[in-house]
C-alpha cells in the first residue's frame, strides 16, 4: 500500500479513537473504516487519489440512535430517499449535535408534491429526473432564498422501475439548469445500474455515466461529480470515475 493510504488510515483512526466503547458505535466503527480502506484502494488502482470520492452514507429507514452514533463517528454527508423521514432526523440531529455541518442528500425520486418541504430539508439533490421538476426545486429554492447542489438523474438502462432522464435528454436539460435556474448549482451525474449478483456487470453502466459526463466536459458543460455506486458495487464504480459513492447496508446491516 502508499504512503497515502497509511496516512489517510491514521487520519481515520485519531478522528475515532475517541469513542465511547459501546457495541453500535464499535460495530459501525469497524464497518466504515472498512468501507473507507475498500475506497482508497479502489481509487489508488484507478490511479486516483486515495481521497477523491467522497462517502454518503445512505441512512434510509435506519433509526435516529444508529444515525446519531454515526454522526458521532465523524460521518458529515447522509443520504435520505424520502422527505418526511429525512425532515424528522435532521430536526433530531441538528438537536443532539448542534456544533456538527451536516450535508443532507436526497438520493431517491423526488415527487414534485414533496418539493416544497425537501428544499427546506436537504443541502444537494442527486435525483433531478425532469425538466419540471428542475422548474419546481429552482423556484422552491428562491423563494427560500437557498442554493441547492444539484444532480441530474440518467437512465440507463430501459427498466420500468428506474427513474432519470434518458441520455439522450441529458444535455438539454443540463443546459436549461445552467442557463435558467439561477439557485441551483449543477454539480453532476448520478445513475443507479440494474442490480447484478455479479456488480462487475454494473461497470459498463459506470463507464457510460463518465463518458456522458466526459462528452458533456467537451460540448462546453464540465461537471465535476458521479454519483454512483452502492453497497453491492462501490469500488467498481469508483475504478470507473464515481466521485460520490452511496452506501448503505455495507455500514448500517440490513435493513
Ligand atoms: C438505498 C439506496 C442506496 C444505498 O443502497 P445500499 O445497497 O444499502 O448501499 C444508494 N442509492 C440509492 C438511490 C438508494 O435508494
Amino acid at each position: 500500500m502508499s504512503l497515502w493510504t497509511w496516512v489517510t488510515i491514521f487520519i481515520l483512526s485519531c478522528q475515532y479513537s475517541a469513542l465511547p466503547p459501546d457495541n453500535l458505535s464499535d460495530s459501525l466503527l469497524k464497518r466504515i473504516s472498512g468501507v473507507y480502506r475498500r475506497m482508497c484502494h479502489a481509487a489508488m488502482r484507478a490511479g486516483r487519489p486515495p481521497d477523491s470520492a467522497a462517502l454518503v452514507a445512505v441512512t434510509k429507514y435506519f433509526p435516529i440512535d444508529v444515525v446519531s452514533a454515526a454522526v458521532d463517528l465523524g460521518l458529515r454527508v447522509l443520504g435520505e430517499s424520502y422527505v418526511a423521514e429525512a425532515a424528522a432526523k435532521r430536526e433530531q440531529i441538528q438537536q443532539d449535535n448542534p456544533l456538527s455541518t451536516i450535508s443532507w442528500h436526497m438520493i431517491g425520486h423526488l415527487q414534485r408534491n414533496k418539493v416544497k418541504k425537501a428544499v427546506s430539508v436537504f443541502d444537494c439533490i442527486h435525483s433531478i429526473d425532469s425538466a419540471a421538476l428542475a422548474g419546481d426545486v429552482d423556484s422552491y429554492a428562491g423563494r427560500a432564498g437557498k442554493t441547492l447542489d444539484v444532480l441530474i438523474q440518467v437512465k440507463l438502462s430501459d427498466e420500468d422501475t428506474k427513474t432519470g432522464v434518458a441520455q439522450v435528454g441529458v444535455f438539454e436539460l443540463a443546459g436549461r439548469i445552467i442557463n435558467n435556474h439561477k439557485n441551483l448549482n449543477l454539480i453532476g451525474l448520478m445513475a443507479m445500474p440494474p442490480f447484478f449478483e455479479d456488480p462487475e456487470r454494473c461497470r459498463p453502466y459506470f463507464r457510460r455515466l463518465r463518458e456522458i459526463r466526459d462528452t458533456l466536459g467537451s460540448r462546453g458543460i464540465p461537471l465535476r461529480e458521479l454519483s454512483m455506486g452502492m453497497s453491492n458495487d462501490f469500488e467498481i464504480a469508483i475504478e470507473e470515475g464515481a466521485t460520490m459513492v452511496r452506501v448503505g447496508s455495507e455500514i448500517f446491516g440490513e435493513r
